[in-house]
């Protein structure tokens, strides 16, 4: 069995100078008990504790790190920039170059602006959304994470769920009296909103695949919904591809379903594991953005040459033939060892899958929207959730999380993991 005293040090002493001592409320591991992990290092699929321990790693950094810890081309394309400078606030040739690799990828975007993170890119999206239509509304859906930014933190899913707080103190009623709350996968709550108010509506943003309640597929038909109904009363629709853009395919959800949305949201991957987000599409849209036109958005760090220097060296691998085949395969096999588990052990739980993400929803039937998600059995995930630690599986430390598969995780370490699923299967019975 596993002991982490250093790192229980660590954060007793984290938590004298940082709130909860972590830098994103998720980390603190409140939603299955105990004290964080302090990770010192992650070479490919694993990583490594304070204490010396060494975990196979599917959170992946909550996204973004689908070639592994430290890829080699990432590290060099790093280094060797770094050396040169590490912001200039001026252009450079590579961020022309990172723009025109995503513009080239993903189907709608025709545009990008480049911040720094995904949380940036959501805000951002919004705001040229009502520039361009001259409408202050919004609609999003329960249980869909856009970043933390005031008027899209109402029923935002994963680190508020978690804390039973969905909507955060400091927010102006105000604010999210602009945002209207919709049920996941409901198309005739949508289109009932819409014949209502549809000409007061500025954007519906949307995640494609929701991945921030763990992981909820749409359902077929939706995601055509929302396209259609928008163009119909000239709305805005804004896909935050954060998580599934570069992930799901190379061109992320919108190439996966066919579907074009006006606006995208990036993030994660795009940074290679460097602080970075975009968002971009329909060029007449994005000419509404400072400087071209009325809408202000900027950033000290936007476009950072060492940022954008990961990012383009992990497209440059995620263009490789092959890659989305190999990542969907691993991603299949934990998802039916799960599924099998449970139905061997007599645990009853929702497996759900979609290419290299998947998640675990103990103790219920159906996982299609945010309400169902919660009636899932947090008590068995938490103990799942340390046993599988405990054998060296590092997976998010709260059922509303999607686990990540990654290209350097390998053969040997799906089946080690594997084995130590049916293991703990047996032991959280009892
Ligand atoms: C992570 C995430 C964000 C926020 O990105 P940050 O870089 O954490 O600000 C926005 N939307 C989705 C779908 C995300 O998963």
């Amino acid at each position: 069995m596993m002991k982490w005293p250093k790192s229980s040090r660590l954060f007793k002493t984290a938590g004298r100078y940082i709130p909860g001592g972590v830098n994103s409320p998720v980390r603190a591991f409140r939603n299955v008990g105990g004290s964080p992990l302090f990770i010192t290092r992650g070479k490919g699929s694993k990583i490594f504790d304070a204490d010396g321990n060494r975990y196979i790693d599917y959170v992946a950094s909550w996204g973004p790190l689908i070639l592994g810890h430290a890829h080699p081309s990432i590290t060099r394309a790093i280094l060797k920039v770094i050396a040169k400078g590490t912001s200039f606030g001026a252009p450079t040739e590579q961020e022309t170059e990172l723009a025109r690799l995503i513009v080239q990828a993903v189907p709608s975007i025709e545009m990008i602006r480049l911040v720094s993170s995904g949380t940036e890119a959501a805000m951002s999206a919004i705001r040229v959304a009502r520039g361009y239509t001259g409408r202050d509304r919004i609609i999003k859906f329960a249980g869909c994470y856009h970043g933390h930014s005031d008027g899209l933190l109402v029923k935002a899913g994963s680190g508020a769920t978690t804390f039973g707080t969905p909507d955060s103190a400091g927010v102006p009623r105000d604010y999210a009296r602009n945002t209207i709350v919709l049920p996941y996968n409901d198309s005739e709550a949508l289109s009932r909103c819409l014949r209502k108010d549809g000409s007061k509506v500025a954007a519906i943003i949307v995640e494609p695949v929701a991945a921030n309640i763990g992981l909820v597929l749409p359902e077929p038909g939706f995601l055509k919904t929302l396209r259609k109904l928008s163009h119909q009363d000239g709305i805005v629709l804004i896909f935050d591809e954060v998580i599934t853009g570069f992930r799901l395919g190379y061109g992320g959800a919108q190439e996966y379903y066919g579907i074009r949305p006006d606006l995208t949201c990036l993030g994660k991957i795009i940074g290679g594991g460097l602080p970075v987000g975009a968002y971009g599409g329909k060029r007449e849209i994005m000419e509404k953005v400072a400087p071209l036109g009325p809408v202000y958005q900027a950033g000290t760090l936007s476009g950072n040459p060492v940022a954008v220097a990961a990012g383009i060296a992990m497209l440059k691998e995620l263009r490789k033939p092959g890659v989305y085949v190999r990542l969907a395969r691993k991603g299949e096999k934990l998802a039916s060892a799960l599924a099998a588990a449970s139905e061997d052990s007599g645990i009853p739980a929702r497996v759900n899958n979609l290419g290299s993400m998947f998640s675990i929803f103990f103790g219920i039937e159906e996982a299609s929207n945010y309400e169902q998600v919660l009636k899932s059995d947090r008590e068995l995930y938490r103990r799942f959730f340390w046993a599988m630690l405990e054998r060296g599986v590092y997976l998010a430390p709260s059922p509303f999380e999607t686990a990540f598969v990654s290209l350097a995780h390998s053969e040997s370490d799906l089946d080690f993991t594997i084995e130590k699923i049916i293991e703990t299967f047996r032991i959280i019975k009892t």
